[in-house]
């Protein structure tokens, strides 16, 4: 194998293999929205939530919530303005963007 020959193998390895890692992002970022979105939505009846206080409308959190304090402007939160969203507070569930909790903390 010539000199060339083996700098033009190599240059089609690095185009497949670039190819191949692009479409692993594209494959793998998929579910994951599909997964966030397809969560199951907390209960207020649901043990945690009701240890946490959590309410699906955070206008009635009560005293204790500070004006304008709600799922969608917490650190916990990772969803979007609107809608549910993932919690860390309650693993493989959403909670309601416009919710809310005793643990809500601003984020930074
Ligand atoms: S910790 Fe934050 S995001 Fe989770 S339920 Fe409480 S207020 Fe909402």
């Amino acid at each position: 194998m010539s000199q060339d020959n083996h700098i033009e193998s190599r240059r089609r390895f690095l185009k497949v293999a670039a190819g191949t890692t692009a479409a692993a992002v594209v494959i793998g970022g998929l579910p994951r929205f599909a997964r966030a979105a397809d969560l199951p939505h907390v209960a207020e009846s649901d043990p945690t939530a009701k240890a946490l206080g959590y309410v699906e409308d955070a206008s009635k959190g009560g005293a204790k919530r500070k004006a304008g304090d709600d799922c969608a402007n917490c650190q916990f939160y990772s969803g979007g303005p609107s809608g549910y969203g993932p919690c860390q507070l309650f693993p493989g569930k959403s909670v309601n963007a416009k919710g809310w909790c005793v643990s809500h903390a601003a984020k930074k």
